[in-house]
């Protein structure tokens, strides 16, 4: 009897310590509550985005991943192995859309954005001439991405750059080192901006960017 009330103890203990479902993907706490970005992203949005279209990528990815030799691995490493393959396009789009999302919260804070300091400003005017111009051309380029994806400010050796991606598309796939990047799907701003997306853009830039994240993914 006591034999098996230790075994059940160890059983629990273990559960857990390590979950049910090892070897697969976690969906990351938010860095902030949900209304922490009111009302440039309201929580409603916020509760769509995170709650029902990341943790969707999270579920479908790791039922993707129960029958894949890929399972086990972490995200970065399941990117790399199923980018640009065929017979793994649900695995890369789902894996690439989880990582992805985990970036964006984390490329915003309350009260963030305008002009950065220090490193960042000086890598910004060395890149672009000006902030403004930085600006300009990152909004551009959101706005200049048909349908759904992404804009990113990566480091391409000692300088920046600005590129957008399409659908789940991600400059890790690339070898190219993202800063922060901004979602540009409708899902991201609609409830709040409708289809003004380069409003949506502009007050990302204006009022989220974390450019502490940012700076501290230089390499
Ligand atoms: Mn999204």
């Amino acid at each position: 009897m006591r034999k098996n009330v230790l075994i059940a103890v160890a059983a629990v203990f273990s559960l857990i310590a390590y979950g049910d479902g090892a070897g697969l993907i976690e969906q990351p706490k938010l860095p902030y509550e949900e209304n922490a970005l009111e009302p440039v992203i309201t929580a409603k949005t916020m509760g769509f985005h995170y709650g029902k279209h990341h943790k969707a990528y999270v579920d479908k990815l790791n039922s993707l991943l129960k029958d894949s030799p890929l399972k086990g691995k972490n995200l970065e490493e399941i990117i790399l192995a199923s980018a640009g393959k065929d017979d793994m396009t649900a695995i890369f789009n789902n894996a690439a859309q989880a990582w992805n999302h985990t970036f964006f919260w984390k490329s915003m804070k309350p009260s963030g954005g305008g002009e950065p300091k220090g490193k960042m400003l000086e890598l910004i005017n060395k890149s672009f001439g000006s902030y403004a111009e930085f600006k300009k051309q990152f909004a551009d380029s959101g706005m200049a991405q048909f349908g759904s994806g992404w804009a990113w400010l990566v480091q391409d050796g000692d300088k920046l750059r600005i590129v957008k991606t399409s659908n789940a598309d991600t400059p890790i796939a690339h070898k190219l080192n993202p800063l922060m990047t901004c979602d540009v799907w409708e899902h991201a701003y609609y409830l709040d901006y409708q289809n003004r997306r380069g409003d949506f853009i502009n007050a990302f830039l204006d009022k989220l960017v974390n450019w502490e994240f940012a700076e501290a993914n230089l390499k």
